[in-house]
């Protein structure tokens, strides 16, 4: 037992690292160099890129791209398998987690009901705010980890969003 709560605990962080670096250097790093590595990242980084395209309220897109789409469900599901089956089960749920966290949190900033049970983030939460500010162009390069704002604060890409959103509104 204390094993598998070992391993949840070190899964779920392990996820949430590799979401934060995936996102900070590779979702908004466009590679140089040879064409196939370029066309490899179009391809891995668009459902993010569209994202940004599409995040605001009132945009009728923005639920298809807060979705996490089929292919990385599936994914998801075979990461998660085959963890349990080759470390324990504490490992395939603390990825599991990650993912439910994430995507609960995620729709609900976004403003959107998640299972009929969770309600939208209140605009006023550090949560909300932290999220929304890497929508913003002044935030792209900053507050990367999506829902685990300390994980911003570790890395040193933590900036104030209330910043950042004053900046954004006062420009337009
Ligand atoms: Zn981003
Ligand atoms: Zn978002």
């Amino acid at each position: 037992m204390l094993l598998n709560i070992v391993a949840f605990c070190v899964f779920y962080a392990l996820s949430a690292l590799a979401y934060y670096f995936n996102h900070r250097y590779i979702y908004h790093t466009k590679p140089r160099g040879p064409r196939a590595i370029q066309a490899l990242w179009k391809i891995w980084a668009k459902f993010h890129m569209d994202h940004h395209r599409h995040w605001k309220q009132d945009d009728p897109e923005t639920k298809t791209y807060v979705k996490v789409p089929i292919v990385g469900k599936l994914a998801g599901l075979i990461i998660i398998c085959s963890l349990c089956l080759l470390i324990n089960p504490g490992a395939g749920l603390g990825v599991g987690g990650f993912f439910i966290v994430y995507g609960i949190r995620h729709g609900t900033i976004h403003g959107f009901k998640v299972a009929n049970i969770f309600k939208p983030v209140n605009k006023d939460t550090h949560i909300y705010k932290h999220h929304m500010s890497h929508h913003m162009p002044g935030g792209l390069n900053v507050n990367h980890s999506g829902v685990h704002p300390f994980i911003d604060r570790l890395f040193g890409t933590y900036h104030d969003p209330d910043d950042i959103l004053r900046r954004s509104s006062s420009d337009h």
